[in-house]
């Protein structure tokens, strides 16, 4: 499979690039598999982009950052909590589910992903890495240790168990690093797979991009699940919603 398969919109074009993916995954034994905003937004999680992003006229990267937490704490997590809401009335999707299951009957699965909404762990995914932290996780701005959290209030602002000092939400803000034993188990996963499994993400967002990019250097077969056409340089390109698809390619 050297050439990449250029992405089509027309039926057939889907399914036999589903049943090339379908023969791939079958046969892989050392799997990256990388989501973005995409597998959530079928299930209904706003993205947070564009016309989404805005909040009480702020827009999200105002919020989310270290300089706007330390000057509004409660705007900060009355935000959150709002976010919190909206993903707690959201579901995990077939998507997820097929991904959790498939990943439960093998070993040598690595699943990193983008997203902070923890649907891949209501699916029932047995491991996680989420890059940019979790919506559903509390860390003390003392000490810096997390705990999971699922207030979707608070009458006051929370305060650590460990310091008993405030707590911020436990997600990687703009401004900010990628906690660095994440970055080592995703590049570990980069440098051992045979195969990437890439859904719903543009392939814009770093350091995703560049893990898809390093393995496909390593001669991983890389396929894409995505309605969206992208910048992904996938083998395979499933130009189709995940939600239907990825439960065929993952049986
Ligand atoms: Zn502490």
């Amino acid at each position: 499979m050297e050439k990449a398969m250029q992405p089509r919109t027309d039926d057939d074009a889907v399914v036999e690039a589903v049943m090339m993916a379908r023969v791939v995954m079958k046969e892989a034994k050392r799997v990256l598999v990388i989501t973005g905003a995409g597998i959530s937004t079928e299930s209904g999680v706003p993205t947070f982009r564009g016309p989404d992003g805005y909040w009480r006229n702020r827009y999200y990267s105002d919020l989310a950052n270290p300089a706007a937490f330390a000057e509004h704490p409660a705007l900060v997590w009355e935000w959150y909590c709002e976010r919190r809401k909206t993903v707690a009335a959201c579901k995990p999707n077939d998507a997820h589910t097929a991904l959790a299951e498939w990943t439960r009957k093998r070993e040598g699965v690595t699943l990193v992903t983008q997203n902070v909404d923890g649907l891949h762990e209501r699916a029932g995914h047995p491991d996680v890495t989420a890059l940019h932290g979790s919506l559903w996780r509390n860390r003390c701005t003392a000490c810096g240790v997390e705990r999971e959290e699922n207030a979707l209030d608070y009458e006051e602002l929370p305060t650590s168990p460990c310091c008993g000092e405030l707590e911020r939400p436990a997600i990687v803000w703009f401004d900010e690093s990628i906690p660095r034993d994440l970055v080592v188990r995703s590049v570990e996963a980069v440098q051992m797979a045979d195969t990437v499994l890439v859904v719903g993400t543009s392939g814009v967002v770093m350091p995703a991009a560049a893990f898809v990019a390093g393995a496909r250097k390593n001669g991983a077969t890389v396929i894409e699940v995505n309605p969206h056409i992208s910048s992904i340089p996938a083998h395979i390109k499933v130009c189709a919603p995940a939600t239907l698809f990825l439960p065929v390619i993952l049986t």
